[in-house]
């Protein structure tokens, strides 16, 4: 039976800790997100190189540059690139944008071409590469506008990359605005993803807990920019000081503190909707 081993690429703090991993079976290797800057992606393709066996697909969790950037660096033209539909299009409809906001501040580190997924999975939807089946999952807006998990299965091993879906020892990227999807994607990978290993786009691998961190970071983060917005749909300069300051007391051990007031306006904007548009009574 095929088995795989999981070799992990993780950036240092310039290229924000980003995962990527490489699956390597008899037959050859599957890559799930490539990283974020020139440099790490030049790292990632000689990590594979060393493997000596083909590049046989890769996979994109989610459309944030620091998953697809490295994309071109890595995957050869004529091995094939996976995701939903929803990941694609987003890619596509913000890499310009996202190159043109972030090349200020990393340069000639900033990939200056990307590369859209090609083939384009439904939710459930799997491929056998290399003697795993890989399938995607998708979940909507969460983490990003269009969050998806995947899973290489092997005989009765799973491994679930769950991309930005939990952070570990690193605060949060909640700029696309999604806190309240986010908890509830929370719940839903909880009960799909139930015993099964789960590796991250950022820090460490873990189990379920992984995932209960993340709602109490989620609420914490909620609640207290509840507490200093008041309704406003955005914070003042001393009140993104005071959430950093929660944030850190509340995860002291986490990296990334810049990331705090980075999505401050973003949440607030989205609780100040949903009080406009309070969320439909469930039927009792
Ligand atoms: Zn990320």
């Amino acid at each position: 039976m095929t088995d795989f081993q999981c070799h992990v690429y993780t950036a240092a703090e310039p290229g924000i800790f980003a995962n990527s991993y490489l699956l390597e079976t008899d037959d050859g290797v599957v890559l799930i997100d490539a990283n974020l800057l020139v440099a790490d992606a030049e790292a990632l393709a000689a990590r594979l190189a060393a493997l000596r066996k083909p590049l046989l697909a890769a996979f994109v969790t989610h459309p944030h540059p620091d998953h697809f950037n490295g994309l071109p660096y890595v995957v050869p033209e004529t091995v094939p690139v996976y995701a939903t539909a929803a990941v694609a299009k987003e890619i596509e409809q913000s890499a310009d944008a996202k190159r043109e906001q972030w090349r200020p501040v990393y340069g000639d580190q900033w990939p200056d071409r990307y590369r859209v997924p090609e083939h384009l999975l439904a939710t459930g939807d799997g491929v056998d590469v290399g003697g795993l089946r890989v399938t995607v999952h998708d979940i909507g807006p969460a983490e990003s506008h269009a969050d998806s998990y995947i899973v290489a299965r092997s005989g009765d091993r799973r491994a679930a990359f769950i991309g930005d879906l939990a952070f570990g020892s690193m605060h949060s990227y909640l700029s696309d605005g999604h806190s309240g999807h986010w908890l509830a994607a929370l719940d839903r990978i909880a009960r799909d993803l139930r015993g099964v290993p789960l590796l991250p786009g950022h820090g460490p691998s873990g189990d379920a807990s992984m995932l209960d961190a993340q709602r109490r970071y989620l609420m914490m983060y909620r609640e207290t920019i509840e507490r200093l917005a008041r309704g406003a749909s955005s914070l003042t300069d001393d009140d993104k000081h005071e959430l950093t300051r929660t944030m850190t007391r509340f995860s002291p051990d986490a990296r990334l503190d810049w990331l705090v007031g980075l999505g401050a306006d973003a949440v607030a904007a989205e609780l100040a909707a949903d009080d406009r548009e309070p969320a439909p009574r469930t039927q009792q």
